[in-house]
């Protein structure tokens, strides 16, 4: 399984970013000529986490996000999204469809279950105080 692309994108946890993080993701997967779904689900799990970072993690304080890709000769994706921000107490609940501690701010606590769904494996890593690493995989189907 070796890497055959790779690559590091730093940005501030400004919300105006996250249209940025979903452009960059599709531009790194074109080479993999993915379906439409493909890369909408992409999309779709990336801006979860990506808004994730930004309003939970920084939660309006500065902060940079990152994001780190990449994909294996047999065309399966993995994306890092990384932020330092204040971290998760527990994880298993908070991954819980339904879950959000910001139910005032239009959050229905689905963004976890989207990102399992839309991707193939979906790892949360993160320690109160110090931030959240959310991997997330998804096979790229192979075609002529
Ligand atoms: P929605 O995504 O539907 O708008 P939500 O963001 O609250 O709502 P999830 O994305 O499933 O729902 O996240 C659930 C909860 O996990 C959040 O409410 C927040 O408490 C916590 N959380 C998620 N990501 C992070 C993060 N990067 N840093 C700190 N807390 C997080
Ligand atoms: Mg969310």
């Amino acid at each position: 399984m070796s890497i055959r692309n790779e690559m590091r994108l730093d940005f501030p946890a400004l919300a105006e970013n996250e249209a940025f993080a979903r452009m960059a993701i599709s531009a790194f997967l074109l080479p993999l000529n993915p379906t439409i779904e493909e890369l909408a689900d992409v999309k779709t799990a990336v801006s979860e986490a990506v808004t994730n970072a930004i309003i939970h993690g920084y939660a309006g304080e500065r902060g940079t996000v990152r994001m780190h890709a990449y994909y294996t000769d047999e065309a399966t994706l993995t994306v890092d999204i990384i932020d330092r921000g204040c971290g998760i107490a527990d994880i298993a609940h908070a991954r819980e469809p339904f879950y959000t501690t910001a139910p005032g701010d239009e959050r229905s606590g689905m963004g976890f279950t989207i990102m399992e769904s839309f991707m193939d494996t979906l790892r949360v890593k993160s320690v109160p105080g110090r931030g959240t690493t959310v991997t997330m995989c998804r096979r790229i189907r192979r075609r002529a």
